[in-house]
């Protein structure tokens, strides 16, 4: 589903990804943990072209993408891949003046050109599925933390993407409301999901992770399914840093 060869990305002269490699199988959860500032976000992000990379090659699912600093990317790639990729962000990011199920709406409607009828019956059928279906008529500041981001899940899902990507999805939750949240994410891979999630929750990347890359300093430095890279880990970086947090 996913494929990444040599991915560079720079801001400035501050080289952020310095030469990435990644496949990912349909059906599968990719966890990428590291440090802080070693570029989980920035690499996330190039899924969808948030970032554009300046280096490298990326296919995601049936389309495939060059990178060469200095070449755009056409308009009509990056919307048709974002298309394919559901993003759910740290901050939740709903729209404030629409309501839970308007949410979930909106992008049926208008990218998918769904009717409101059609994309209310998906919207609501997703509100039952994270749990919160007798939240449909609430605007985000009614809701809480947890309930924003399960919102925000089942928007990305409504465009039935080939890919959805978490970046630190409960980092910004009260710990309490933490559970939710992973319950829901877990119940998606449980349903074969393709899913790339940042996350500094340990303990969830080992439970529902097929594969973990810990990057630091713009590099992968490990990579390996969760027994080997959480349980016996071989690059002195990456025991470093899992003693730090565990
Ligand atoms: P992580 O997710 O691992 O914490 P990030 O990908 O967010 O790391 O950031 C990696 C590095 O890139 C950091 O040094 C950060 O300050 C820098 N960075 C991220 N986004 C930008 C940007 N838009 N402009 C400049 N620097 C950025």
């Amino acid at each position: 589903m996913i494929e990444i060869n040599n991915l560079h990305k720079s801001f400035g002269s501050l080289e952020v990804l310095k030469g990435i490699d990644l496949t990912l199988e349909k059906g599968k959860v990719l966890a990428i943990i590291g440090p802080s500032g070693s570029g989980k976000t920035t690499l996330l992000r190039c899924f969808n072209l948030l970032e554009v990379p300046d280096q490298g090659m990326m296919k995601i699912g049936e389309m495939s993408l060059q990178f060469q600093q200095g070449n755009g990317i056409r308009t009509a790639d990056t919307l048709a891949l974002r298309k394919r990729t559901g993003m759910v962000f740290q901050s939740f990011n709903l729209f404030p003046h629409m309501t839970a199920i308007q949410n979930i709406m909106e992008a049926q409607v208008t990218v998918q050109g769904k009717s409101k009828a059609a994309a209310r019956s998906r919207a609501a059928e997703l509100l039952g599925k994270v749990g919160l279906g007798d939240k449909a008529d609430a605007y985000p500041h009614q809701l809480s933390g947890g309930q924003q981001q399960r919102i925000a899940i089942a928007r990305a899902m409504a465009l039935d993407p080939d890919v959805l990507l978490f970046d630190e999805p409960t980092s910004a939750l009260d710990p309490e409301l933490v559970g939710d949240v992973l319950k829901v994410i877990r119940q998606l891979a449980a349903e074969g999901m393709t899913m790339v999630i940042v996350t500094h929750e340990m303990r969830f990347a080992e439970n529902v992770a097929d594969h973990i890359v810990m990057m630091d300093g713009g590099v992968i430095v490990e990579s390996g399914p969760p027994e080997q890279v959480i349980g016996n880990p071989r690059s002195p970086r990456a025991i470093q840093f899992l003693n730090r947090v565990t």
